[in-house]
């Protein structure tokens, strides 16, 4: 599942294949991939995309003509979004397809592709962002937010793990980046997040930036099907070390990792090296 930096990844690699592009038409495969909150995509025809963007797991296209329109790109567990040729044939896992005109004239079309059909595209303005739980509930940024407000925001008996996940703490965080923020900080996934010491939430903020910083140096993490806008698989998934290593020996102590299931998630933690 794409995370911070893996979205972040793909609104930058998709920038310059679709910067001043116009919508020429928009094609949905699959009725249910569109948000119900979402305008018809036929409002798209002839607005400009101005920048792709990110706000925490959302991809965002940001339009001109449209008073501070975005298109929203939920990409939940499968969604992928990349470009290709005008009369391009949509794939078996094609959800929607976009026309494109590039300044110069040339036409080319961008997909949304998504195996698993849990993503989903909303195209709003801001008085529809504003009606959108999910969006309005969002938590701030991790790489934006001081320790302070971060510190103020974890709290509660449930497992750290959990409220880091929570979309509503912070915004962009996964399992990749939870698992592996608390094994660089030294911290149980299962510590209820009230518990924390100040020293114990500043050393995790600090490990949060850090990790996503590197992670989005190295195009983010290939797990399973994550690509850039270009088809090129990230390197962070290299560097991990607890995520996905359940039942190998901890880079740190050599001890064997623990597996267990947190909120219906896999975590992976060393029982030495995280209190
Ligand atoms: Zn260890």
């Amino acid at each position: 599942m794409p995370e911070l930096p893996e979205v972040e990844t793909v609104a930058a690699t998709l920038y310059p294949h679709v910067v001043d592009a116009a919508f020429t038409f928009a094609r949905l495969l699959r009725p249910a991939s569109l948000h119900p909150l979402s305008l018809p995509l036929e409002t798209l025809s002839g607005l400009r995309i101005e920048s792709t963007g990110r706000r925490g797991k959302l991809l965002l296209f940001k339009l001109d003509g449209l008073q501070d329109g975005v298109l929203v790109a939920h990409l939940r567990m499968t969604g992928r979004i990349f470009t290709g040729a005008a009369n391009s044939e949509a794939g078996k896992h094609t959800r929607c397809v976009f026309g494109l005109r590039m300044p110069d004239g040339a036409e080319k079309e961008l997909f949304f592709d998504d195996t698993r059909a849990f993503g989903q595209l909303l195209l709003a303005t801001p008085d529809i962002l504003a009606k959108w739980s999910f969006w309005r509930n969002l938590g701030p940024e991790p790489l934006e937010i001081s320790a302070d407000a971060f510190a103020e925001r974890i709290k509660g008996r449930r497992p750290i793990k959990s409220v880091l996940m929570d979309q509503q703490t912070v915004a962009g965080i996964g399992n990749i980046y939870a698992d592996e923020s608390l094994f660089s900080a030294g911290i149980s996934p299962l510590r209820p997040a009230a518990e924390l010491k100040q020293a114990e939430i500043e050393k995790l903020l600090a490990s949060i930036q850090a990790i996503l910083r590197e992670s989005i140096s190295q195009c983010g993490s290939s797990i399973r099907d994550y690509r850039d806008a270009n088809g090129n698989a990230g390197a962070f998934q290299n560097t991990l070390r607890v995520y996905g290593r359940g039942g190998q020996n901890c880079v740190n102590c050599g001890r064997e990792l623990t597996r267990l299931r947190l909120s219906g998630r896999a975590t992976v933690y060393c029982e030495n090296c995280q209190k």
